[in-house]
């Protein structure tokens, strides 16, 4: 039961009270959870928390996640603390290894989870419902995504979109949906074999790579079978 005392919160400078901002509702309401984690599920496991802390974190699997607020992979997965090393991006795209002076966020990810942390196994997890696909769709059928940041980004699984719309112009648009947040998966799971270090690794048998796929609604993970080119569910 999340606390609800009122809070004291610092409200930064561009706040104000013209009606620009939602009331502080979010930010209480986090407020009030970081207190019930303090003082609960923190202090019932207070002494392990101080070992991951004293020691260098040691991750199983390396996840390449949605932005998307409704597919954490630990809630998913039901990891504590130290278990995934998790990275998140717009539509769970992996871009292709282009070592220059631009800013590759999930590039320098990759590379530190794999080179100094030594991950073996990395996964791509998409999701039905995906935001960032459903913009690459609608640009490709007119209707071009707006923004600074987001048509480049998500141009990345064009070639991917491109193919979808070409091999299965029979489908719908919630079936193309569904056929492109998964074939982004896999292409995502080929780009990652960009990257010297992922591909030297996996080959030697080091590494291995994962393309999953979560039903927000459904709640069912389904897992990329390489072999039959399909995404098999999990059954219960
Ligand atoms: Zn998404």
């Amino acid at each position: 039961m999340l606390l609800r005392k009122p809070l004291l919160v610092y409200v930064g400078p561009r706040a104000n009270n013209t009606g620009t901002l939602p009331a502080m509702d979010a930010v209480a309401s986090l407020i009030a959870g970081y207190r019930n984690f303090r003082s609960g599920t923190y202090r019932q496991n207070e002494e392990r928390y101080q070992a991951l802390a004293a020691q260098r974190q040691r991750p199983k699997a390396l996840i390449i996640a949605c932005c998307d607020s409704r597919t954490d992979p630990a809630m998913v997965f039901q990891s504590d603390p130290g278990e995934l090393f998790v990275v998140r991006n717009v539509a769970n795209l992996v871009p292709p290894y282009e070592p220059d002076s631009h800013y590759h966020g999930t590039s320098a990810a990759l590379e530190f989870g794999v080179k100094a942390l030594e991950i073996k196994d990395i996964i791509v997890m998409g999701h039905a419902g995906c935001g960032g696909i459903e913009a690459l769709y609608d640009s490709c059928c007119g209707k071009p995504a707006s923004g600074d940041f987001i048509p480049s980004w998500i141009s990345l699984a064009q070639p991917v979109a491109s193919r979808v719309l070409e091999n299965h112009s029979d489908l719908d648009r919630a079936d193309a949906l569904y056929k492109l947040e998964q074939e982004a998966v896999v292409a995502s799971l080929d780009r990652l074999r960009t990257f010297p270090f992922i591909a030297e690794r996996e080959e030697a048998g080091t590494l291995r790579l994962h393309g999953w796929f979560y039903g927000i609604g459904s709640g069912i993970l389904s897992i990329y079978e390489p072999a039959e080119q399909r995404f098999r569910d999990i059954t219960d």
